[in-house]
């Protein structure tokens, strides 16, 4: 397990205390944001179960718990993945800057079929082959400046909580084991069960069933329904030496088991939100919601949190069609990890988005367009000068910056928020501002890029003008953008007698060195 906080990247095993009903105190402070005390604002967010916006609050206490289904690590994380990571990311940066307060649980899937495959086929052991794969993964969710959960709970390190929770749904009457040694939940034992994908009963069974022609393990056909799923998986020869010994003899837990276990051993029986791509509504999560429910008779998850998928170039990412992109394939190719967390923000979350490699590149000229305009902001004021302390009960000035603050607060709208920022933009002479309000709308904008989670680059070209060149460039677009034409032309002729050329580009523009 990794256990990392914001302030206290070494926190260590010891600090954290598992969650029991009689023990209030599983937050210690190493896993609350730095800024929790800021008096909270209101965030809204799209509620899959309910199938309505809700607002965001701690269910119990003042801390938010929430559980994101983690990678299987087998392979290098897909962009697709990340699309889903990427939004889990701001929704906690989103609520951190509301000022709440949360722990976030993220699981490693590191024991399954196609670990188990995997592995083999590399002549590694699972452990040694999974471990590799979750160095890769991290590598690049720090690449993608995706903050570490602050427990990363690992399947195979918590089988007991899974055989436990198996041993109490048999008692219940809720499972039942088969001659070979598998276990079975009783999907007909829990009234619920679907209210989740809101999938018909006639439907689920079809769902269920094994895909015609496809290969069927013998032992499914003990079943005692066709909808009823493994939670623990009888071992087979293909296993090899993966294996765990249980009362129902060797054998390893299903999928839908480990985060149940896990999100339960870490949030409690109850907590406020669970969050995944959207396939994973059916079945993986309407079998956790059955499994935990049926074991606690509690509501397991509050507020459901569903990412739509990324597509690539109109089609469904795929090993098949070849346009299956990692973070190296984008860095391959000239383009930034930034860029690549921007166009995945540029779309609303619960839209299906398409990536194109185009996008990228109007991405990495946004990100120039806002480091141009740092850095003219930045050069109106006295950026070695004390920070002024607010009082942290006090909301913070959004300046310019209020509606695209709101934007991302309704329902985490990400593609309209990063609008609302450009035309914020659009009205803020930098030339013509005080130090005072410089750096006030410095602060809101940089307050805003912390919960989209953009890190802006060095600005191209401009970063060689001294500052008072970049403020009269930047000044002369924002004349343009005003379509006072005659100030843009002045300025254009005063950066020119100064030495400096504007070249205008689609997003924004450049400034060169006159060389004549
Ligand atoms: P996996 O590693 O397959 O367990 O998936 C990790 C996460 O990525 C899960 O939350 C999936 O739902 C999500 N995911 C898988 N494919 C996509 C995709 N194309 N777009 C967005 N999210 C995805
Ligand atoms: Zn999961």
């Amino acid at each position: 397990m990794r256990l990392q906080s914001i302030q206290h990247k070494k926190a260590i095993l010891s600090d954290w205390i598992p969650f029991s009903n009689h023990d209030k105190s599983i937050f210690p402070l190493a896993v609350l944001p730095s800024h929790h005390t800021l008096s909270r604002m209101s965030i809204r967010l799209y509620d899959s179960l309910s199938r309505s916006i809700r607002e965001v609050s701690p269910s119990e206490g003042d801390t938010y718990r929430f559980y994101c289904c983690g990678p299987t690590v087998y392979g290098p994380a897909h962009i697709g993945n990340f699309r889903t990571f990427v939004m889990q990311d701001v929704f906690r940066r989103t609520l951190e800057t509301a000022g709440q307060a949360l722990i976030h649980v993220r699981n490693l899937t590191d024991v399954d079929d196609k670990t188990i495959r995997e592995s083999r086929a590399a002549g590694q052991s699972l452990r040694d082959f999974t471990r590799h794969w979750t160095e890769t993964f991290h590598a690049d969710c720090e690449s993608l400046n995706l903050l570490p959960p602050h427990v990363e709970p690992a399947a195979t390190e918590h089988i007991d909580a899974q055989i436990d929770l198996i041993k109490k749904l048999i008692a219940k009457g809720h499972a039942y084991s088969t001659a070979e040694g598998s276990v079975y939940f009783r999907v007909s034992s829990f009234s619920d069960y679907g209210k989740l994908s809101r999938l018909k009963e006639r439907e689920i069974r079809t769902n269920a069933l094994p895909v015609e022609g496809s290969p069927v393990d013998a032992d499914e056909y003990q079943r005692d329904s066709a909808a009823d799923f493994a939670l623990w998986k009888a071992r087979k020869p293909e296993d090899g030496d993966v294996f765990w010994v249980s009362p129902w003899g060797e054998g390893r837990p299903g999928w839908h088991l480990e985060c149940s276990a896990m999100s339960m051993t870490y949030l409690g029986e109850s907590f406020d939100m669970h969050g995944g791509g959207i396939d994973l509504v059916f079945p993986h999560h309407e079998n956790e919601i059955a499994q935990s429910e049926a074991c606690t008779c509690k509501t397991f998850a509050h507020h459901w949190f569903h990412a739509a998928h990324l597509m690539v170039e109109g089609s469904k990412m795929s090993k098949s069609l070849g346009n299956l992109h990692t973070l190296k394939d984008v860095e391959a190719r000239g383009y930034s990890p930034a860029a690549l967390r921007y166009v995945l923000l540029s779309g609303h979350y619960r839209q299906p988005l398409n990536f194109t490699w185009d996008s990228l590149h109007s991405a990495e000229s946004a990100l120039d367009r806002l480091a141009r305009f740092r850095d003219a902001l930045t050069a109106r004021f006295d950026k070695t000068a004390p920070a002024v302390s607010t009082p942290s009960a006090e909301p913070p000035d959004w300046g310019a910056f209020q509606s695209a603050w709101e934007i991302l607060s309704e329902d985490l709208n990400t593609p309209a928020a990063l609008g609302a920022i450009f035309t914020a933009l659009k009205g803020i002479h930098p030339a013509q501002l005080t130090p005072a309000r410089a750096k006030a709308e410095w602060q809101a904008l940089s307050r805003l890029l912390q919960a989209f989670g953009l890190r802006l680059p060095e600005a191209k070209k401009a970063a060689a003008a001294p500052p008072e060149i970049s403020a009269l460039a930047e000044e002369r677009w924002q004349a343009k953008q005003q379509r006072d034409f005659a100030a843009a032309d002045r300025l254009r002729q005063q950066l020119k007698a100064a030495g400096w050329l504007v070249l205008d580009q689609k997003e924004g523009y450049s400034l060169e060195p006159a060389t004549n």
